[in-house]
């Protein structure tokens, strides 16, 4: 009998999540190739224990240590096996673990940042959700993939297109880019709920409204992102850093149908794009099984149904929030820490319904004129510059 293939052990840092669940679904539709190794949430008890009896995690990890007490009762009572740690070295100790093939780095925000961190340096295959540890750390983070050997595949649909699109060694090293006749990419963004709202349309507007994107289905926070185009300007960032590329050969151009996921220019006049239906279990099927393919469980794409693809340039006066982004991943200092912070206060605090929609840009500037600038390059400077910022903007969210 032929001996039984090893399947890839995924640790899913943020399993409970909109893609950790996405995750958790291609996973189960290709069940004889991964197997969930660690899940992990907050404290949402119910889900992760829902999960633990289905996919059988070797570990599930709450960060919360109550819910962490209340899921061990839980799974003990059903005779699982599965073993629950807590905190934030729970985390760091699946993330990193020997027995782990892949990661997803799912947790959303900062929160993600010393996992995922320790999955780069532990050499893993990282599927990179959390786009704000790499805001937050993205030298940092290069430097250890690099030592490392990891391989760093992005989820973010728009930077999963451009690493589909760009030529990519067999190591997942995509660096120095404009050396391989790169000219520029272009990230394709929705423009979100608020695309054709006036400016005195967008100072009304509530939680629920910015939650409700056209055509994603995501979690609070990069919803709201999604709404004020934060999100695009995270996602500049993002690009810059991951694919060795300057600000200024970055463009953003609004696509409402969310179909072309992003582009890359190249000197000849050539054009690449990557399309499909705006289902975030394609780039995370991608990444999972880079570089090979495997079913995802997305619907093809029926362009004849669709009929046409359209596109705008974005209005930074309505979405000063693209401004800001663009000129924080050009100082090259700790601004992107600080616009990341500052944001996460002021989206927390609009969700609880604190400040207004339009205060959020607003909060995210005064915190980025009020914070002097600092080159940083250890994790404690990092953590020291964004808890200043995170410090700063909850003072002036409290003013308004
Ligand atoms: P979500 O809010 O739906 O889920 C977040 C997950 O992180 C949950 O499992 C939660 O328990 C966990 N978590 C939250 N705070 C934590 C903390 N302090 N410590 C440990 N765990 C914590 O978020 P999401 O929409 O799945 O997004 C996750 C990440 O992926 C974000 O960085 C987001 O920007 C990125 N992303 C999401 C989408 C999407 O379609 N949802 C698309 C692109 C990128
Ligand atoms: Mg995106």
């Amino acid at each position: 009998m032929a001996p039984e293939k090893n399947k890839q052990k995924v640790c899913i840092l943020g399993s409970t999540g909109s893609i950790g669940v996405n995750t958790l679904n291609v996973i189960r539709g290709n069940a004889e190739q991964y197997e969930a190794f660690a899940l992990t949430a907050k404290s949402q008890v119910d889900l992760l224990f829902k999960q633990c009896m289905e996919f059988r995690p070797s570990y599930a990890v709450m960060l919360d240590s109550e819910a962490a007490e209340e899921l061990r009762t839980k799974l003990s009572l059903a005779e699982s096996s599965t073993e629950v740690l807590d905190g934030m070295s729970g985390l760091n100790f699946v993330a990193g673990h020997d027995d782990v093939d892949c990661v997803m780095a799912a947790i959303v925000g900062g929160a993600g940042l010393l996992p995922t961190l320790r999955a780069a340096e532990t050499g893993k295959k990282l599927l990179l959700a959390n786009k704000e540890a790499l805001v937050m750390a993205g030298k940092l983070f290069m430097r250890l993939v690099k030592q490392s050997g990891a391989k760093v595949i992005p989820i973010d649909s728009e930077h999963n297109a451009i690493f589909q699109c760009l030529p990519i060694d067999d190591h997942a090293r995509f660096t120095s880019h404009s050396g391989q006749g790169v000219k520029k990419i272009v990230l394709t963004a929705s423009g979100g709920p608020f695309l054709n709202n006036t400016l005195s349309e967008l100072k009304e507007v509530s939680p629920e409204q910015a939650c409700n994107h056209p055509n994603w289905s995501m979690g609070p926070k990069i919803s709201v992102d999604s709404a004020t185009m934060l999100n695009k300007a995270l996602e500049l960032i993002e690009a810059s850093i991951l694919f060795d590329l300057p600000a200024e050969q970055i463009d953003v151009l609004i696509h409402p149908q969310s179909i072309i996921h992003s582009m890359v220019y190249y000197l000849d006049g050539s054009v690449l794009a990557q399309l499909g239906n705006p289902d975030m279990r394609t780039p995370i099927a991608h990444g999972l099984a880079w570089p090979n393919r495997i079913v995802a469980g997305v619907e093809s794409l029926n362009l004849a149904e669709i009929g046409q693809l359209n596109f705008q340039q974005p209005d930074e006066e309505r979405f000063p929030c693209l401004r800001l982004g663009r000129e924080s991943a050009l100082s090259g200092d700790s601004a992107p820490i600080i616009l990341n912070a500052a944001n996460e206060i002021a989206v927390a605090a609009f969700l609880q319904r604190e400040i207004r929609f339009m205060q959020i840009p607003v909060i995210i500037e005064e915190v980025l004129n009020k914070q002097e600038r600092r080159t940083v390059k250890s994790i404690e400077e990092i953590l020291e510059e964004d808890s200043k910022a995170r410090s700063l903007a909850k003072k002036l969210t409290n003013e308004k």
